[in-house]
């Protein structure tokens, strides 16, 4: 059976003409100036890719969440920045607003975010605590008015004045709030250097604002538990595409690069990385298409099939731009070539969505309930 549809493959093959036309030539000073790319988001809205798996009525595309991992995979083969800049965008708030917002609150936005007029963000992580099942930031509701005071980072997004979902706590109470980008009560702090994802927006927010109980969406734990499991898949695949890259640019350069007289493709240490890199791809493909299956199911193994996918996805990615590093040598380590950007980019798969000790509890839970 093919592993994507005609009309998937057609998609990908205009994403990666995009990357290769617009993203490509600029990813160099996308990464040396961390800038985020505005414009080329904007473009990429206009492709349609910011509501891809959201109803056309909302002003989606209709699509699932194979097709956006898809497309998050094939942006990563050129940025990863702008990859996640979609994923979070569509994991962390276009989705949850689809599945958990009520009429009035996806009236609200979610035509915004679906044509990437607005992007959405999650602020669950806090500047002192990480955990997003359990939110410091906390609020004060009478009733009538909810006050919604604190700092909440890093957020990915969250500097683009769009829509947020907000976690906070009402005594036991843990909440998500659905907050305007554009109120004067949001501030988000200048973003900090990164040491990978550079160009993408991570920033902490200040929040001092007042709320009413109508922006509060619905199953608030259940919400957060799958924009986490949703996060993790599309990380996944932006690992995936970072890999794919990675692979690429290792295998050209072993066919130029010659040492003792060959090119360094004919020694076979040379080619057993280039296999096991292959693997890796491979292996990770299969847990991203588990997880989006059960995703698009709604099955209860979706939590532990997305903590495989991505942690395995993230530390192979890590390892994955390690070996390319190490085919290109010395070149490997220099800006000139794109092989020391991936390596970067990679390790900070790894602690999105949740640090791999949450990962693999999760699963060691699993394993010992039987
Ligand atoms: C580029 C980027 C984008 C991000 N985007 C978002 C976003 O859009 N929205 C959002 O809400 N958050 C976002 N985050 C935050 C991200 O989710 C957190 O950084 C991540 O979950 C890790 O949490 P933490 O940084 O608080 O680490 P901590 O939880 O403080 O962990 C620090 C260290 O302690 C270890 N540790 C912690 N608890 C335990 C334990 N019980 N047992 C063993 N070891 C433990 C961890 O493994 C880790 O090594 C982003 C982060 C980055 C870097």
């Amino acid at each position: 059976m093919p592993a994507y549809s005609e009309d998937q493959l057609l998609l990908r093959d205009t994403v990666r003409s995009f990357v290769a036309d617009k993203i490509t030539p600029h990813i160099e000073t996308l990464d040396a100036e961390d800038t985020f790319p505005a414009e080329l988001i904007a473009e990429l809205a206009d492709l349609g890719l910011f509501g891809i798996p959201v109803s056309e009525d909302d002003g989606g595309a209709g699509l699932d969440l194979k097709t956006t991992a898809l497309v998050v995979e094939e942006l990563a083969r050129g940025s990863a920045a702008i990859a996640w800049t979609l994923a979070a965008h569509t994991a962390y708030a276009l989705r949850p607003l689809a599945l958990y917002g009520n009429d009035e609150q996806k009236q609200r936005c979610l035509t915004d975010l679906a044509e990437g007029t607005r992007l959405g963000g999650l602020a669950a992580g806090e500047p002192h605590a990480g955990d997003w099942h359990s939110p410091h930031l906390k609020t004060q509701a009478d009733g009538e008015t909810v006050l919604l005071q604190g700092r909440k980072g890093l957020v990915t997004n969250g500097s683009q004045r769009g829509w947020l979902l907000v976690a906070c706590r009402e005594g036991e109470e843990e909440h998500v709030y659905l907050v305007d980008g554009q109120s004067s009560g949001v501030q988000a702090q200048p973003g900090r250097a990164k040491l990978g994802l550079r160009g993408a927006d991570t920033v902490f927010v200040d929040f001092d604002i007042t709320l009413s109980p109508a922006d509060r969406l619905a199953d608030a734990s259940v919400l957060l538990a799958r924009a986490r499991d949703e996060g993790r898949i599309l990380a996944a695949a932006v690992c995936l595409g970072l890999m794919e890259a990675a692979l690429i640019e290792s295998a050209r350069y072993a066919q130029e690069r010659r040492a003792f007289r060959k090119p360094i493709a004919d020694f076979q240490e040379i080619q057993f990385k280039l296999a096991d890199m292959k693997m890796a791809i491979d292996a990770v493909r299969g847990l991203v298409f588990r997880a989006v299956a059960l995703a698009q199911a709604d099955l209860p193994e979706l939590p532990t099939a997305a903590a495989s996918a991505k942690l395995f996805a993230a530390e192979r990615a890590l390892e994955v731009g390690k070996q390319a590093v190490q085919i290109l040598g010395g070149n490997g380590y220099v800006s000139e070539y794109p092989v020391e950007r991936m390596y970067r980019d990679a390790k900070v798969l790894e602690l999105i969505g949740g640090p791999a000790f949450a990962h693999r509890s999760l699963l060691a839970r699993a394993c010992l309930a039987g």
